[in-house]
């Protein structure tokens, strides 16, 4: 069988998530691959923060195995956790940006967690404002700036240590359509360059922009797979 276990940068296989008695995740498989765009869809209650939380370790996993770019999430031990995180950047609703540190520093908190020297620091993330647009916000504190930009800020934070995956939680369901707007061409500018990325939204202009796969879920399972059916057709 041909080995594809390379090119794929999430694996589950029959994972359940439990909190307490309530059940948020049943039994989802799923493959993501390399440099795609999938979206999770679904009422809200439906498990899509969950799913992301799994990926990055947020929360651990009830029952079931999941695979990150290589890692197998149950079985690594914490020395790992690090690791794990320099390679997924996440984007939420709400920014979580801090508030009592400048753009800059916030931004540059991935890189300062990585050991990285302030002269890489300052040129990564310098670079990363220029795309993002926001370069001359390098000094002021996130409170004094609008949602979408605070937003674009986060992108810039989760994409500074160039991971391989980017997890976005509803990214632009707290910003007005022109920021939503500029929010989601910076994805598309960060997937061009080689990220994966896998966004919870209910936001059906960015599904058909980015032209990504759909996975919805209701009631924590997978309802059906939109797009990307092809794929699996062929290996079945
Ligand atoms: P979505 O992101 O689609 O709105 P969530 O993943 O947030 O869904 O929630 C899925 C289910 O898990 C819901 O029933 C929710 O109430 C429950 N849930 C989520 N987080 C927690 C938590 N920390 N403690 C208890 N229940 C939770």
């Amino acid at each position: 069988m041909m080995d594809l276990s390379k090119n794929q940068i999430i694996r589950m296989f029959n994972v359940y998530k439990a909190y307490g008695k309530t059940s948020a995740l049943r039994d989802i498989s799923l493959e993501i691959y390399a440099g795609e765009i999938v979206f999770i869809t679904g009422a809200s209650g439906a498990g899509k923060s969950t799913l992301l939380k799994l990926f990055y370790k947020g929360e651990l996993a009830s029952q079931g195995q999941i695979l990150v770019d290589g890692m197998n999430l149950a079985r690594m031990g914490a020395r790992k956790l690090p690791e794990l995180r320099r390679r997924i950047g996440v984007i939420f609703q709400d920014f979580k940006l801090i508030a009592g540190r400048t753009v800059f520093d916030n931004v540059a908190l991935p890189l300062e967690a990585a050991g990285e020297k302030p002269k890489i620091i300052e040129k990564k993330v310098m670079s990363v404002l220029r795309t993002a647009g926001i370069e001359d916000k390098a000094k002021v504190y996130p409170p004094s700036l609008s949602g979408g930009e605070q937003q674009r800020v986060a992108v810039a934070r989760a994409v500074v240590g160039s991971p391989s995956l980017i997890l976005a939680d509803e990214p632009t369901a707290s910003l007005d359509p022109h920021s939503a707007e500029q929010v989601i061409q910076l994805l598309e500018t960060f997937h061009g360059r080689g990220a994966t990325l896998v966004i919870a939204t209910h936001n059906r202009r960015m599904i058909s922009r980015l032209k990504g796969r759909e996975i919805r879920l209701e009631n924590g399972s997978i309802q059906e797979r939109l797009h990307g059916s092809d794929r699996e057709m062929e290996e079945a």
